[in-house]
């Protein structure tokens, strides 16, 4: 019986060695695993990775065409106030035209070297050689009644009258973003790179803090970022935002972008339109089309070409160009807080015979602002 059990107890204590050892083995096994980067799950598998903002809610799906909305939005700060807010910008970038001619025309005589300095300056801030002939007339007649007691407080107001007289405070800059009983239809023109997708994403926001609803059409189907460039500027402010595949066709997406408009009774639809200067009968046609085929529905109330401040002459040219193709309506002059050549805001009316309607002063979301001739001349002479 005792040598019986004697068995027994051996035989139990070698299964459970066996056991431990087997249990060893398994868990060095799987420890090599690890090492070699076997299928153990990364942490990516098992933890969802958050994404910062909700994903667009998919409104309508055509052919071709994608439609998104999203629910949370942003509240884009009030049109109104905005060009004051962003004076220190304009006055940093044009203190040659304000202090630097301010300090010319309050030397004791203002002899002929320094007329030659004022017309330097003028041109330099690119205001062309018309503009810049007229306010040197303009100054010699108002410091002529003003005799040889020339206080500051006079410099400063003959300078402020003839710049305010060049930038004309009588032309209409309204916007026109609102029609009785459909939508109004902004197509916005001009040259890639001048900031034409930016400024059409900064429109959707001076809209809609304004209360508007807004459709965004992104037919500018050849570069490929525009149109993602686009969706996330609508998506900002909850507009809707028709798009079309990329090489397509930019006159069906400005008609479908339209027809979304007149579908969803928005108040505004801005169509931000290829700006390939390939060639100067290409570029013609290209918007000649658009604008016909979204006349087939609707009328288009403005065309805002959009220009680079600091590009100076070139901008012009391009000016040209573009209001020989479409009937400009306004100008969007942009970066003009990266230019020392304010001057072109006057030179490109001229140019063209259109008013500047809006300035881009900072790459922030409400950077944009509805120009004020007062408000801008005043930060320019302010310094
Ligand atoms: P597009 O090719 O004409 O559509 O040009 P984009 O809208 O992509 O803009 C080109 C660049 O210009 C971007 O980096 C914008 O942030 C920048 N930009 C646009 N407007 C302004 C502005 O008013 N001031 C500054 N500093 N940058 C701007």
């Amino acid at each position: 019986m005792d040598s019986a059990l004697v068995y027994a107890a051996i035989a139990a204590a070698v299964i459970l060695v066996l056991a431990v050892a087997a249990v060893a083995l398994r868990r060095r096994g799987g420890a090599a695993g690890i090492e070699q980067g076997g299928t153990t799950p990364r942490i990516s598998d098992v933890v969802p990775v958050e994404t910062s903002r909700p994903e667009p809610e998919l409104v309508e799906s055509r052919e071709g065409v994608l439609e998104f909305a999203v629910s949370e939005v942003e509240v884009p700060e009030p049109a109104a106030g905005r060009l004051h807010r962003l004076r220190t910008r304009l006055a940093r970038s044009n203190t040659a035209i304000g202090q630097g001619l301010l300090a010319l025309l309050s030397r004791d005589s203002i002899d002929a070297a320094t007329w030659e300095e004022i017309e330097e300056t003028l041109l330099l801030a690119d205001l062309g050689v018309g503009p810049t002939n007229e306010i040197i007339e303009r100054l010699r007649t108002a410091l002529r009644v003003e005799g040889g007691a020339r206080s500051p407080d006079a410099v400063k107001d003959a300078l402020r009258e003839a710049l305010l007289a060049l930038v004309d405070p009588s032309l209409d800059r309204e916007l026109a973003t609102t029609a009785p009983n459909r939508p109004a239809v902004v197509m916005i023109v001009g040259v890639n790179g001048t900031g034409k997708t930016t400024t059409t994403g900064k429109l959707a926001r001076l809209l809609v803090a304004e209360g508007r609803s807004v459709v965004l059409g992104a037919a500018d189907t050849f570069r490929a970022a525009a149109a993602e460039q686009l969706q996330t500027w609508g998506d900002r402010v909850g507009a809707v935002v028709v798009r079309g595949p990329e090489g397509g066709d930019p006159a069906a997406v400005a008609f479908d972008a339209v027809s979304a408009g007149v579908r969803d009774g928005a108040d505004t639809v801005v169509i931000d339109t290829a700006g390939r200067l390939h060639t100067k009968a290409g570029l013609m046609d290209e918007l000649d089309k658009v604008k016909r085929v979204i006349e087939k529905q609707s009328q288009v109330d403005e065309v805002l070409l959009v220009l680079d401040a600091t590009t100076g002459q070139n901008g012009l040219v391009q000016a040209r160009v573009f209001s020989e193709s479409v009937n400009v309506t306004g100008i969007v002059l942009t970066k003009l807080d990266g230019t020392a050549r304010g001057g072109i805001v006057i030179a490109v009316q001229r140019e063209l015979g259109v008013p500047v309607k809006l300035v881009g002063l900072g790459e922030g979301p409400d950077d944009l602002a509805p120009f004020d001739p007062v408000e801008f001349v005043d930060a320019l002479v302010a310094g």
